[in-house]
């Protein structure tokens, strides 16, 4: 199971920001190749700007469901609401933040 940084508040990849019920994911950033649960902790922690994945990239295993550890791909996981693997739903507020991660 890949390694989570960040103010991490519990087991399922909630953080001090960002920890509603279904604040379930965590992503990784192109910059680092760390996860994060979010843009604020990777700020907090790094002391470099955000590189967003390209399209290209698209293909790559970046965000983690934290309540079954499952990756999913860019393309996997911009294209439902709920984890591929165990169901769980996703926050669908997370889209107004597509642009800091992703270039869509
Ligand atoms: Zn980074
Ligand atoms: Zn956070
Ligand atoms: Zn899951």
């Amino acid at each position: 199971m890949p390694k989570v940084y960040g103010a991490l508040v519990d087991a399922e990849t909630r953080c001090r920001h960002y920890a509603s019920e279904r604040d379930i994911i965590a992503i990784k950033f192109k910059c680092c190749q760390k996860y994060y649960p979010c843009y604020h902790c990777h700020n907090e922690a790094e002391d470099h700007p955000i590189e967003v994945w390209e399209k290209e990239s698209f293909a790559e295993k970046a965000i983690l469901c934290g309540v079954c550890k499952y990756e999913h791909t860019i393309h996997e996981y911009l294209d439902t609401q709920h984890c591929l693997n165990c169901g769980s739903s996703f926050n669908p507020g997370c889209a107004l933040h597509y642009p800091i991660y992703f270039k869509i």
